[in-house]
Parts: structure tokens; sequence; C-alpha cells
């Protein structure tokens, strides 16, 4: 009889999940990861009182009940509703489209008049269906909010012409005829209090961790410990890379403390012209609505990922897709290992998806 039923590659949300459902069913896990630390991308630093989102920010949303009943039951939540604000050359708009920014674009006052400005300024899209991001961002909310608000930030995300780029990644962005700032569609939204390292702790609690270990380097070694591998990591990466490399977009993340209470007044303002070579600045304390005397600001600075940095979002284009597909083929072939998360399954999950799946293998584990 092996030491555990699983051993979990990756101390990150979905690996952190998982252990806490096999925990429930008294199934013994080893939860292994190559940072000195739990959590993953979700990893905060506290910062005198701050809990700074290390990795991006992370803000917890979903509309489905089972999920945030679940995360309730292991952390409290507190009511942040993310209302991110942009600044276009010193000119600030609301954000998700909506009445506001429709105001402060054209000076519309009323929901009739916005879609009229919106009617006229998507014209040059009429009939026709759009093939990338730029037609789809024009036939959703017209030239000038796509030159204003879209255009700038996402070639810098992206590092790609927007019409290099996809439709389906400016989809999610919700346009709204309400005063209603609020980014998300979602039923239920906010920050564990405390910051996220609480919730994975707590499903973490019952499983052994070991940080700081590489598994890839040790992998025959580290199979003789479980019965069965639970894999989060970079699934090119599990596979020695041997059909070529996924890409990915990575980010740098420049810090700085400043001793003054309140820097920007809102969590996340994105700025959205081409030539600041940031996306957006996080002021992390206002996640929390925190009152101390100094605040913690984070300018995030997108690239193209290269083998050492860290992988964040995968770019779902057909070259990529297809490689991933034959990496999957293999993996769908493996009877011990399950493959999880965004890196395994090379595909951007809101953590509410990681969620979820993982409450679905539920019978299974
Ligand atoms: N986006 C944009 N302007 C903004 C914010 C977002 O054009 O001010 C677009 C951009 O194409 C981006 C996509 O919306 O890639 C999704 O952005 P979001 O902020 O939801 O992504 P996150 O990185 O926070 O998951």
């Amino acid at each position: 009889m092996k030491q555990y039923d699983y051993l979990i590659v990756g101390a990150g949300l979905y690996g952190a999940c998982f252990a806490h459902q096999a925990g429930l069913k008294e199934k013994r896990c080893l939860v292994i990861d190559r940072r000195e630390h739990i959590g993953g991308n979700l990893y905060c630093r506290n910062a005198e009182g701050i809990h700074v989102h290390q990795y991006g920010a992370h803000i917890f949303h979903t509309s489905d009940r089972e999920v945030w009943e679940y995360v309730n039951s292991l952390a409290e939540f507190n009511c942040y509703i993310n209302s991110p604000v942009a600044i276009y050359k010193d000119r600030l708009y609301n954000l998700p489209f909506n009445m506001n920014t429709f105001y402060q674009m054209w000076g519309v006052r009323t929901p009739a008049q916005a879609v009229a400005k919106i009617e006229e300024q998507r014209a040059e899209m009429a009939g026709r269906t759009p093939v990338n991001l730029e037609e789809q961002a024009i036939s959703l909310v017209g030239r000038d909010i796509y030159e204003k608000l879209i255009k700038g930030y996402t070639e810098k995300q992206w590092g790609r012409a927007c019409t290099e780029l996809p439709p389906f990644i400016i989809k999610r962005l919700p346009v709204r005829l309400t005063f209603d700032n609020n980014y998300f569609n979602d039923a239920y939204q906010g920050i564990p209090v405390g910051g996220y390292n609480v919730l994975i702790e707590k499903m973490l609690a019952k499983a052994d961790v070991r940080l700081g270990v590489d598994y890839l380097a040790g992998k025959s070694d580290w199979d003789t410990l479980a019965d069965k591998v639970v894999f989060t990591g970079m699934i090119d990466e599990y596979y020695g890379y041997r059909f070529g490399k996924l890409a990915y977009r990575t980010l740098r993340f420049e810090e700085e403390w400043l001793e003054t209470e309140n820097f920007q007044g809102n969590a996340v303002v994105n700025y959205t012209e081409r030539e600041i070579p940031y996306t957006r600045i996080i002021e992390h304390k206002h996640f929390e609505f925190g009152t101390q005397p100094h605040t913690v600001i984070t300018r995030e600075y997108p690239g193209e990922w290269c083998e050492g940095a860290e992988p964040y979002y995968p770019i779902n284009d057909t070259r990529n897709d297809r490689l991933y597909k034959q990496y999957s083929d293999l993996a769908a072939g493996e009877e011990n290992v399950i493959f999880g998360g965004r890196l395994a399954q090379y595909q951007y999950f809101d953590m509410h998806h990681v969620i979820k799946q993982v409450l679905q293998l539920k019978s299974t584990i």
C-alpha cells in the first residue's frame, strides 16, 4: 500500500480544492509545489496589514450558488464589488461600459440617447459578422470606445494587433444601459476577509504539504508515493515539450510602497493608452477597505512568455489549441494522472470555474 492516495502537484486553487474534497473522504494527500508558498497565483503577501495580490489581482465572482456556499463555508467573504476606472489621456471613464461611460464619452444622459449614439458609432459594421477583436469591439460599442478604452489596452495585454486577435476575448465585457459600475454580471462577488491565503489554508488543512520541491525533476521517485497523481502544472512541460511549446502571455509586476493613505481611490485603475507600458495599477488595500496610513501599489506590465517566466494567460489561437490537443490526447491515455487547472488544461479559467470542476469530480475522488 502506498503512503498517499493522491500526490497533488501544485498548491494553487485546483490542487488545494482537490485536496480538500479528497480530505472530506478521508483520502490521504500530499500536496507539493515548486514555489515556497501555497496558493499558486492567489497567494497574498502581508505588507503590514495590506494583503498584496502578488501574482495579479483576484476578485471572486460567481453565479453558481453551490460554489458560493462552498467558498463561504471555508472563509468569510467581504462585499467588495469590482468597479475599475479607466484612464485615457488624463480623462477618467467608468468600466464596464455603462451609462456613466457613455455620459463621460459623449455627454449622453438617457439610455435612449446612448443607444442612438452607439448605433451611429457601430454603423460601419452593419450587416457584417465580426471576424476579429477590433470588429467585435466596434460592433459592440462603436469606434470611439474601441479607440479610447479597448485598442491600446488589448494590444498591450496580448502583444498583438486587435485585428489579429479572436473576437471572443472581448465578449465577456458587459455593456449596460444603467448607471452600474459593477464589472461582473454575477450574482455573488467578494474577497476573502484576510486575503486568499485564508481560503487556501482551510482547503489544505488535512493534507501534507511540501514546498520548494520540483516534481518533474524527480518524477519517478515522487510517483512511488501515491496511487494517483493530480497534475496542475503546464501540460507541455509534463511531456517534456515533445510536440513544441504552448504560448502564454506573462506579467511583470512593479510594486511600490507609498507613505500615503490613498493613492488612486480605487483598487483597479486601467491605463488604456498604448504609450503607457503598463495596463493597470492595483492599489491592494481597497480590496479590503483598508485604512492603513501607508499603501502598496502594483503596476502590471504584460509580456511574451519564455521558459523560466511565469505563464499567465494561455493564447488560445489555432496553432496553440491544435498543439494543446496533441498533449491532451496523450493525457487522456494516462490512467493514474488527473490533469486539472489553467496550466494543465491550457484555458483561462475564472476561480469559480476551477472550483466547479473539482466539485463536479467529487463522486469520483
Ligand atoms: N479590456 C479592454 N479595456 C479595459 C479592460 C479590458 O479592452 O480597460 C479587454 C481586453 O481585451 C482584455 C479583456 O477585455 O484582454 C478582458 O479583460 P479583463 O480585465 O476582464 O481580464 P483579466 O486580465 O482581469 O482577467
